[in-house]
Order: C-alpha cells, then sequence, then structure tokens
C-alpha cells in the first residue's frame, strides 16, 4: 500500500519534542489558566506614562517579580502576567513604584431581551411567566416601546439576571407570553455611538472620527480607529488588526474583543484569577 502524504509525515514516535521537553519538566510546570499565574492589570502612575517604562527605570528584576507576560495598551496600562506565589509580594511593591491596580469593576448582570411583547402584559406578568417558564427570578425586568415609527405599536422587555437565568434563555431561545411565543435575544448589548457609529461610546461623549481617517466602505472604522491609537501611543505594528472587513461583522476582531470584554465583566466571582 502507498502510504498517504498525511501518513509518511507524521511522527510515529509521539508528539515533538518541543512537547517532549514541556512534558518532561515536572519540576517547573508551565503556568496553566487561574492555577500557577496571575493577571495584573496595572495601571500608569499618571496619564501619558508607561507602565513598562515606570518597571524598566525601577530596580525591580522581572525574575524577581515573577513575570510570564505583558501585554501593553495605549493608554499606557499593562496586563501583567505573574506567577501566582510572588503576585502578592508584586502587588505590596506597587504603591513606590506609583502604580496601581485597576480596581475591580462591580460585577455586572447578565441581560437580554424579549422580543414582541403582546400589548396588554407588563413588568410583573413578565417576570410571573419568565419564573413560571424557568423556576428562576430575574434581577429585574423593564420595557422598551420600539423607535422605529413603522413597528410603533410594540414594545420589548429588557431583563436582567444572573448567569443560571441567562444559560437557561440562551437554550430556549423563545418564551410563551399569553398566547404570543415571543422571540429571546441573548446577544451582548455593545455600546454604539449614535452619531459616528464608533464602538466604545455614546452620543452625549462622542469625540468624532479622528481626522486622519478617511472612511471607506470597504474597511471597518472600528478597526481603523483601533490601529490609529496603537500607532500613536507607539505600540507595534503587530499589535494593529485587519481592517478588510464590515465593520460589526462577526470577522471584526474590534468587535470581537468587545465581546469578550462584556463576557468578562459578567462572569461568575469564582471564576475571577485576578488579585484585587
Ligand atoms: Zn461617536
Ligand atoms: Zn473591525
Amino acid at each position: 500500500m502507498v502510504p498517504s502524504y498525511a501518513s509518511a509525515t507524521r511522527n510515529k514516535r509521539g508528539p515533538r519534542k518541543k512537547n517532549a521537553d514541556f512534558r518532561l519538566s515536572k519540576e517547573k510546570p508551565l503556568p496553566t489558566k487561574g492555577g500557577e499565574s496571575v493577571k495584573l492589570l496595572v495601571l500608569p502612575a499618571q496619564e501619558g506614562t508607561k507602565v513598562t517604562r515606570t518597571l524598566e527605570s525601577s530596580n525591580l528584576q522581572p525574575r524577581t517579580i515573577g513575570l510570564l507576560n505583558i501585554v501593553e495598551f495605549a493608554s499606557g496600562a499593562a496586563l501583567l502576567t505573574i506567577q501566582a506565589d510572588k503576585a502578592a509580594e508584586f502587588g505590596t511593591r506597587l504603591p513606590e513604584l506609583g502604580l496601581r491596580l485597576k480596581p475591580r469593576d462591580r460585577r455586572r448582570m447578565f441581560s437580554f431581551r424579549i422580543h414582541d411583547i403582546p400589548e396588554d402584559l407588563h413588568v410583573p406578568d413578565i417576570a410571573e411567566h419568565i419564573e413560571a417558564a424557568t423556576q428562576a427570578k430575574p434581577a429585574k425586568v423593564s420595557t422598551v416601546t420600539y423607535n422605529s415609527q413603522a413597528e410603533n405599536s410594540g414594545k420589548f422587555a429588557v431583563v436582567e439576571c444572573e448567569h443560571a437565568l441567562f444559560n437557561l434563555m440562551r437554550r430556549k431561545r423563545t418564551l410563551l407570553l399569553g398566547y404570543r411565543r415571543c422571540r429571546i435575544d441573548t446577544s451582548p448589548l455593545l455600546m454604539r455611538c449614535r452619531t459616528c457609529s464608533l464602538f466604545g461610546h455614546t452620543k452625549n461623549t462622542c469625540p468624532g472620527i479622528p481626522e486622519e481617517i478617511r472612511p471607506e466602505p470597504s474597511q471597518c472604522l472600528d478597526c481603523q480607529v483601533y490601529n490609529l491609537r496603537m500607532k500613536k501611543a507607539g505600540l507595534p505594528r503587530s499589535r494593529c488588526r485587519d481592517t478588510k472587513h464590515p465593520a460589526g461583522s462577526r470577522d471584526c476582531p474590534t468587535k470581537r474583543c468587545l465581546v469578550k470584554k462584556y463576557v468578562a465583566e459578567r462572569r461568575p466571582a469564582d471564576d475571577d484569577d485576578r488579585l484585587t
């Protein structure tokens, strides 16, 4: 039998040497998420300064503080991955350098929308229906009338809840309210400006589209603005994002990042490995 290309190139002795080395080094296991390493978001002393510069000019050696990785942000902040056993000590040395940890935000609630709710159903009825269908109580229910003039007859509900109820709703996808089966939307509600249509701010705090950027239909505006911020902050070009996709599409790395952040802000506290 003639061997196929895949079987001919396959390494029959098991994993590659690189992996084998990792496996053998039992004294020094590789740090895993939430296990032997901790991620700390460190903020610069003042605006316009960088955490990495402050650390470089200090007498702290990367090895002493157990530094495993560093990701810089355009704001000057840095996400440091530190060996878990050294993280507490590093945390106590931050104030003398003028640095500080980003305070943990209040954990936000998950939320979902229920669309096209019958007119005669009000907030208490909706909450009751949800509880009857899932045996779980929503934290807050509010109703909103549709903005569009064409559909001015309808309303939808915004429901805030804990993770368990959110997960149940995500699987249900519809809910019977009165005689109507209503659609459930569990996609993240990301902040998007109504003036410039960029992510991350509202029309009340809109800084406008930067002058350097020429909007083109074939280029994602959100990713162009992100790349400009990276460039202005002097961060490497490798951090720039691909811009050849429609804004807000599934392929947009800026949107994917925001969704990841949205979920992280809401995940249960026991799932959090950050120090505070
Ligand atoms: Zn704007
Ligand atoms: Zn994009």
